[in-house]
């Protein structure tokens, strides 16, 4: 996966967040623009993607148009999650807080989504531990659980103007898809491929020395 770059105000190139497309920007002041002859305020520009030509609008160093920030959801992960997911990329430029919250809620949802309860994510995070889970999924579901928490009760942590902390949530979600949703779906459909001859003779294998797999 190609990683994200975020939108950062006077940078050559990043994620688009008209057509998500890595792309370099032009940037323009709106004196450059339409102000010209009045006392402009410099704190506005305007940078515009060289891949699709929409024009982003920014404020004092803060994008302000379109409201979009962090990377497109993981299209495996259920419609409601991408629903809150696509709600705190409206807000993380203005709230990085109100960002980590809603992504919070992400991971509690996708816990129901992966056959867990959703009620304590901290339980649901433990009973997947017991299952295998590997342990930089779990480091990860962790971060997003205490950060996203810490948002809503002001604790030791204090993301309230932390855009790239909240930024990196995002990529800690996707991640977390793609390894626990995308890639087990990707393996099971090419698996389903193999011959039905060779699928039941890996059975048969598996039924007679279920440890002997650690061998090879
Ligand atoms: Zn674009």
């Amino acid at each position: 996966m190609i990683p994200y770059v975020p939108p950062e105000y006077k940078r050559e190139g990043f994620n688009c967040p008209h057509c998500n497309a890595f792309a370099d920007q032009h940037w323009r002041t709106l004196r450059d623009d339409y102000l010209v002859g009045r006392a402009a305020d410099p704190y506005v520009a305007k940078s515009v993607c060289k891949h699709c030509g929409q024009p982003s609008y920014w404020f004092d160093g803060r994008l302000f148009h379109p409201p979009s920030g962090g990377p497109p959801p993981n299209p495996d992960l259920s419609p409601e999650i991408i629903e809150d997911y696509n709600e705190a990329r409206r807000i993380v430029n203005d709230s990085p807080r109100g960002a980590a919250a809603l992504l919070r809620l992400c991971i509690q949802k996708l816990m129901v989504q992966l056959g867990e309860k959703g009620e304590n994510i901290n339980h649901d995070i433990a009973s997947l531990v017991e299952k295998g889970l590997p342990v930089e999924i779990q480091q990860a579901l962790d971060i997003v659980r205490v950060i996203g928490n810490n948002a809503v009760h002001p604790g030791e942590l204090d993301i309230k103007d932390d855009l790239p902390t909240a930024l990196s949530l995002f990529e800690l979600l996707n991640q977390i898809a793609e390894s626990m949703i995308s890639q087990p779906k990707r393996i099971k459909e090419l698996y389903a491929q193999l011959p039905e001859s060779q699928r039941k003779a890996i059975e048969e294998r598996n039924k007679k020395s279920p440890t002997s797999s650690a061998a090879g």
